[in-house]
């Protein structure tokens, strides 16, 4: 049902034909009716057959499929994304897996890296290093007054491909898209933004189509401030808008999140979005290990923004099973791009600090494995092909069921394959990855590989954060989502491999993490919105559904 109200448009009051065409969230193409072309003055301007939506979603798919390259496909949705938001998002919705990988990871990852050469039409907000003073009157600029969800990057680590710079907002339109995808947000209350505050990749410094500012990267104060001034500008112009950090590096990720997270509705979806998906995946490997979680011990290839934020989350999560947040700790264990962390080690960063256990240093994974017999390897490290055959193998000696995560995005990343993972292992391994990966038939048995995908979280968060109001997105909401997450997952799903629910469910499942977040938000007295008897029912009445409405 779709209750949301339309966004406040001037074109909906006093239609101007051509106007409304050319407004993706209100245009209908060829679906507007006879009714609507007289009344809206639209005659002459479309071909005379009129269309259902479904014609034209067929249509789409015909031409989608004829698109040669996944970077082809990304082209041809988001300009269909740009010209008719309700169509989009129609079609993406009722092919959500094959839409997945092209609208975001992996496909986005190219189309970030690509995004001065295949350049359209603005879309969301462009901030720059050069605005500092006047952030609130760029925000003003926005068309739109009711915005509840805003997805920000400095674009400094996109997804595993590292500082593309201005160029990473393809990664802040992506996730809105799945902000309104898999959680019914309406795409009205929506706003990307891109801090373009320089870069230090030299080929886009070089590239004379870069569509950002060819400068080095801001740092210190200066870049603090124009934080600083953003945050303050948001609350100001749009006072219920969820801010998410997204795709910062680790330097600025971890101090943001801890500086705005009391001041502002606001969270990290790379620290505490990524923690609890790969949290959720625990909890349900758990139903095929037939143990608890402090039975295992986590080894982490990668010690950054994703793997300290599941390194925290798992051992808030061990000291609700009774351990001491020591004892948990001990349980985590973290190798970075110099070895096994360790308290002997010189000048480690303060976010390793608490995993750094008084233990001899070892250099590479491999010690790691032999030495702290993981059950549980999770692969966070940007690094591709690094759980090799003798780690895969050596995880399979040591456990009946070992859990192999290669959680790196995108898919040249993964740390394994699932392929790999499975014959490596002798089709023992439980695997997920970040990015997507095809069934794999072994030894007559066929696995649905799951996907660690943070869009099983997020949207969730953000729908629960509108529908009631939320001041602030608290780790006990994450908890509350990682273990809703895990409750959905099928027995039948489950006998699969899989140990996240089939993406075709992600709606109703966002619905219902949605609805366990809400209810922590009310615990903590947080929410704004008086409570609903029934907080499901609430979160999915507020759901956006892609349909069109009738202007007459
Ligand atoms: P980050 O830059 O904060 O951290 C990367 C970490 O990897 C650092 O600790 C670094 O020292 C370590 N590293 C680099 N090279 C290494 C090597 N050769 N061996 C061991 N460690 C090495 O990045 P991040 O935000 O933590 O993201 C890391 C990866 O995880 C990315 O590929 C990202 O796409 C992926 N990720 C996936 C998901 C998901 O699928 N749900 C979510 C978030 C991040």
């Amino acid at each position: 049902m779709n209750t949301q109200p339309l966004p406040t448009h001037p074109f909906v009051a006093f239609p101007n034909g051509v106007d409304l065409l050319h407004d993706p969230l209100l245009n209908k193409g060829t679906a507007f009716s006879e009714e609507e072309r007289l009344s809206l003055r639209l005659c002459g301007l479309l071909p005379p057959r009129v269309l259902t939506q479904e014609q034209q979603a067929a249509r789409i798919m015909e031409n989608f499929y004829k698109k040669p390259t996944m970077l082809e496909k990304y082209i041809f949705m988001v300009s269909l994304q740009d010209r008719n938001e309700t169509l989009f998002y129609h079609t993406v919705i009722n092919h959500l897996e094959e839409m997945m990988p092209i609208i975001y990871t992996p496909t986005v990852g190219q189309a970030c890296q690509e995004y001065g050469h295949i350049y359209r039409r603005p879309r969301g907000l462009y901030i720059s290093s050069q605005d500092r003073g006047r952030v609130a009157d760029i925000l003003h600029n926005w068309p739109y007054e009711d915005v509840r969800v805003i997805v920000v990057t400095d674009g400094e680590r996109i997804l595993g491909l590292g500082d593309l710079g201005a160029n990473g907002m393809g990664i802040p339109v992506g996730k809105l898209s799945l902000y309104t995808a898999c959680a019914g947000i309406n795409p009205a209350y929506t706003l990307p933004i891109t801090l373009d505050v320089g870069t230090n990749n030299e080929t886009l410094l070089n590239d004379p189509l870069y569509i950002g500012l060819p400068q080095r990267r801001l740092r210190g104060q200066a870049y603090d401030d124009l934080i600083e001034e953003f945050v303050t500008a948001v609350q100001a112009r749009f006072p219920r808008a969820l801010i998410q950090f997204e795709d910062f590096g680790n330097s600025n990720a971890f101090r943001l999140l801890k500086k705005y997270r009391d001041r502002a509705c606001t969270f990290n979806d790379d620290v505490q979005g990524t923690a609890a998906v790969t949290l959720a995946g625990l909890y349900t490997a758990l139903r095929l290990t037939h143990n608890r979680l402090s039975d295992h011990t986590f080894l982490f290839l990668g010690a950054g923004e994703a793997g300290i934020g599941i390194g925290d989350l798992i051992v808030s999560a061990l000291i609700e099973e009774g351990l001491t947040p020591e004892a948990a700790r001990q349980k985590c264990w973290f190798v970075d791009s110099q070895g096994l962390v360790v308290k002997s080690r010189e000048n480690l960063a303060e976010h390793k600090l608490p995993y750094a256990h008084d233990y001899p240093f070892l250099p590479d994974l491999a010690a790691a494995v032999a030495a702290l017999r993981p059950t549980a390897l999770i692969g966070v490290s940007g690094q591709g092909q690094t759980f090799t055959q003798p780690i895969v193998a050596k995880m399979a000696q040591l456990n009946e069921k070992p859990i192999i995560l290669a959680l790196s995005n995108p898919t040249s990343k993964a740390e394994c394959t699932a392929e790999e993972a499975y014959r490596w292992s002798d089709g023992r391994a439980i695997y997920a990855s970040g990015s997507p990966f095809d069934p794999v038939t072994f030894n007559g048995q066929t696995f649905i590989p799951g996907q660690g995908n943070n869009s099983y979280i997020f949207p969730g968060v953000g729908l629960s954060v509108v529908a009631c109001g939320s001041r602030h997105v608290t780790d006990e909401m994450f908890m509350a989502a990682a273990k809703t997450l895990a409750s959905t997952v099928t027995p039948q799903e489950l006998a699969q491999g899989r140990i996240y629910p089939a993406l075709t469910r992600i709606r109703e499942v966002s619905a219902v993490i949605a609805a366990a977040v809400g209810q922590v938000a009310y615990e903590q007295g947080l929410a704004a919105v008086p409570k609903p008897d029934d907080l499901l029912a609430h979160m999915q009445a507020q759901m956006y559904e892609p349909v069109y409405q009738s202007y007459v």
